[in-house]
């Protein structure tokens, strides 16, 4: 699926509007002029000028009425759609994920909605170039973030994780259901207010993200994108993910204080000590509501904790 945006003039615009007139659909959401349903194609056209085709026939669409190789062009090393030029200053909604690749603690999600006349005070607050952004300096910013930005926060404890990969549910699907769950959190508190653009930090094409999702009753489509990256295209994605960094945090201290020292993050060879570790003396159980069950790390502890047992 493609996502392509024109900047056309008035004319242009009233242009599409006839040639498509017979599937002209209700539209109003901030800023938007009309809205046009094909079979293949969403088309949405704005006050700006911006004209949005969306879907599998996005790229023929848009070649009718604009030079589309030219505003396709993605910015450097970036995945996913073609943003509008002045996305950063949008009033959006962000979402992102964190620890998918940790064997102790939860996948988190948070979405997360800055409007276009909160992105200055976001900032302000210290949501800055988000790869300077220490776990310590996002414990302490995160609060004042939940002070002024509407916001849903997702953690999947791991015997719920465990629970749900077991019935054969990819991490992929997993992660997919928590976005869509977060996204409709935040649309049902800021309605009847609507956002610009949802914006995915992308795990998955669009195409994959919506088949995890098709047997969900309700499902968020409208004006999504998705990009890799997308903590530097929005502070929205950017505050998201600290958000759902400082709840992954949370309960990695709730897993510390049952331990009683503080636990590893990651799936590395210290992880696996770790697990041993707890496994010895806590036994399997407690260890399994702890961890990523079918991460490779299990069967490493396994493999340690016998040597220890031996000893
Ligand atoms: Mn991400």
């Amino acid at each position: 699926m493609t996502n392509i945006v024109l900047q056309l003039t008035s004319e242009e615009q009233q242009k599409i509007k006839t040639f498509y007139n017979k599937s002209l659909i209700d539209r109003n959401g901030p800023g938007i002029l009309f809205g046009i349903k094909l079979t293949d194609t969403a088309i949405t056209a704005y006050k700006s000028g911006k004209v949005m085709f969306q879907g599998a026939g996005a790229t023929r669409e848009a070649a009718k009425w604009g030079t589309v190789s030219a505003t396709a062009k993605k910015s450097s090393n970036t995945k996913g759609d073609t943003l509008p030029k002045d996305f950063a200053s949008l009033s959006v909604i962000g979402s992102d994920e964190t620890g998918t690749g940790d064997y102790f603690g939860p996948v988190t999600v948070a979405a997360v909605y800055v409007p276009a006349d909160k992105i200055e005070l976001v900032q302000e607050l210290g949501v800055k170039d988000s790869k300077q952004l220490t776990d310590e300096y996002m414990r302490k910013i995160a609060p004042d973030l939940m002070k002024v930005c509407t916001y849903s926060i997702l953690t999947l404890r791991n015997d719920k994780y465990n629970e749900i990969q077991a019935k054969g549910n990819s991490q992929g699907k997993i992660k997919a259901l928590l976005h869509n769950q977060a996204l409709k959190h935040v649309l049902n508190k800021i309605a009847p207010e609507k956002p610009e653009y949802i914006l995915i930090d992308q795990f998955a094409e669009r195409g994959i993200y919506y088949n995890y999702l098709k047997n969900e009753k309700e499902i968020i489509r409208e004006q999504v994108l998705f990009s890799t990256k997308a903590e530097n295209l929005h502070v929205a994605v950017a505050t998201a993910s600290i958000l759902a960094r400082y709840a992954f945090l949370n309960e990695m201290d709730r897993l510390a204080e049952i331990v009683g020292f503080p636990i590893q993050k990651g799936a590395s060879g210290k992880v696996d000590q770790m697990a041993a570790k707890i496994w010895l003396k806590f036994g399997e159980d407690t260890l399994r509501s702890m961890t990523k069950w079918h991460f490779a790390n299990t069967e490493k502890a396994r493999t340690l904790l016998q040597k220890k047992r031996s000893n």
